[in-house]
């Protein structure tokens, strides 16, 4: 991270904004504010590049806060032989986890059971994940020694990484803003027109409810898993292949299925792989992956919730559905063909034009090579030369406050309109709070009520 003061990013900022577009003509207008369009205006106005993102709801109000929130290289892709994939994965994480305070190294441990993969295979799998990630060590099983149910025959440790999506997204969006870019949150594209070598943005500004026009000479569908529908909007009614996938969790206290390092297992029912993820005071358990046909189809199932404890069961026999604190879902954009999800690509496609971009699929973790990627098509389609040698950079870190101003601080320098923005994003409180934040709500409801009468 560079020394750089944080600007103002609020209210007033976003009111200013919306209210000068007239008077704008941009160079890139990007549509989504998850880690996807975040990585992108973060890569862009680092360049000079006069940028504005679109976001109809909160900045990462999408599947950027709806992953396993893991920083990881894919260890199962080498089945399928994705080994630069895993490389580019790995190298992603080590970057993230060496260079940001909200990337960290975590331990994982993978058990070997009639569920897995057999020992042998997974020595060896791991023996390659390590040297692609640039680490010579042989890996060793350690025994189960009562730790996990008798079928468990014993764990094989390795090293991943972990963060918070929203943050990670929001630190992206506050490093663009610090290089000149506008983001707003809680404006909505509702269609884009290309006139004489501009695209014109209808924008609807959803705290006043007003439209009002953006000017741009290129346009970034970044939409996640709105991004078939925003493309056949764009593109005249095209449509395009993409599938989508919804993925759900489910949060327990600690003392429910404590364990400090994580835990990758098969699901006895059909032998997908999970993860437990030790985050504090919780355990994150998930997740599933079914194909849906609605982007908005966030609804957590009695099936999906009974699959995941039931799988959990193997390791912590006594979990209940009661245990649970909360659950949450995300969609995944899925770019291809497939009859599961699961045999589904994670990657990147993006498809272009003379004015418009449309990213499709991607993962968390390799946001910043999916952001060199569209940088590159936006300098052949600009001729603007664009310089993408280690960046994006993260250019901002949230200051060390607590309580009320820090509070005062996301609304102020992060741009958090509504309590929810706070409680649910910047920080997450259903997620890592078994308490959910109870008492820090009255708190953020009163600063927001003080905020908006004025
Ligand atoms: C269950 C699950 C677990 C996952 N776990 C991991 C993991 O552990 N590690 C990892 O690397 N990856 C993981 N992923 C993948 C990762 O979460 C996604 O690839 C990533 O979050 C997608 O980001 P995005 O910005 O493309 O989409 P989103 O975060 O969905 O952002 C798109 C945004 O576009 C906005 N939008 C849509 N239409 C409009 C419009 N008309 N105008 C303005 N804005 C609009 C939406 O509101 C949304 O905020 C997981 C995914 C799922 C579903």
């Amino acid at each position: 991270m560079q020394d750089a003061i944080t600007p103002p990013f609020n209210r007033d900022t976003r009111e200013n904004c919306i209210n000068t577009q007239d008077q704008d003509i941009y160079d890139v207008a990007i549509i989504g504010g998850g880690i996807t369009g975040a990585g992108v205006a973060n890569i862009l106005s680092e360049n000079g590049v006069k940028v504005i993102l679109l976001e109809r709801n909160d900045f990462a109000s999408g599947t950027s806060s709806g992953s396993s929130k893991l920083i990881h290289g894919g260890l199962r892709y080498l089945a399928e032989f994705r080994f630069r994939e895993v490389k580019t994965l790995l190298r992603e994480r080590d970057y993230l986890a060496r260079n940001t305070n909200i990337v960290k190294y975590m331990n994982f441990r993978i058990l070997i059971d009639p569920y897995s993969w057999k020992k042998r295979t997974m020595r060896a799998g791991l023996f390659i994940y390590n040297i692609l990630s640039k680490r010579i060590s042989v890996p060793r099983m350690s025994k189960n020694n009562g730790e996990y149910g008798k079928e468990v025959a014993g764990y094989f440790t390795y090293r991943d990484a972990f963060s918070d999506d929203c943050r990670l997204t929001i630190y992206n969006i506050v490093s663009s803003v610090i290089h000149g870019a506008k983001c707003l949150n809680y404006c909505e594209v509702l269609n884009a027109t290309p006139t004489e070598n501009l695209i014109e943005l209808r924008v609807m500004d959803r705290v006043k409810n007003r439209e009002f026009n953006v000017k741009a000479r290129i346009c970034i569908n970044a939409a996640g898993p709105w991004s078939g529908q925003v493309y056949r909007n764009l593109e005249n009614g095209n449509n395009v292949n993409l599938r989508l996938s919804k993925g759900i969790h489910i949060v327990v206290p600690h003392e429910k299925a404590p364990t400090t390092d994580a835990i990758v297992f098969r699901s006895h029912l059909d032998r997908r792989q999970m993860f437990i993820i030790p985050r504090g005071e919780v355990t994150i358990i998930g997740t599933t992956d079914n194909f849906v046909d609605d982007p908005n189809d966030f609804n957590i199932s009695e099936i999906d919730v009974d699959y995941i404890i039931q799988s959990a069961r193997r390791i912590y026999k006594d979990l209940e559905k009661n245990d649970i604190s909360y659950s949450f879902a995300g969609i995944r954009p899925l770019y291809g063909n497939g009859d599961n999800p699961g045999s589904i690509s994670r990657g990147l496609t993006v498809k272009y034009d003379k004015y418009f971009i449309n990213i499709f699929g991607g993962k968390l973790t390799d946001y910043r090579s999916a952001a060199r990627k569209v940088a590159k098509i936006y300098e052949k389609l600009s001729g603007r030369k664009i310089n993408i040698k280690n960046m994006p950079v993260i250019d901002y870190e949230r200051p060390d406050l607590n309580g009320e101003r820090l509070y005062r601080y996301e609304m102020e320098h992060e741009c958090a309109i509504f309590s929810e923005d706070i409680i649910r994003r910047r920080e997450a409180f259903d997620v890592y709070r078994v308490d959910r934040g109870a008492s820090e709500i009255d708190v953020i409801n009163r600063m927001m009520r003080d905020e908006n009468s004025h």
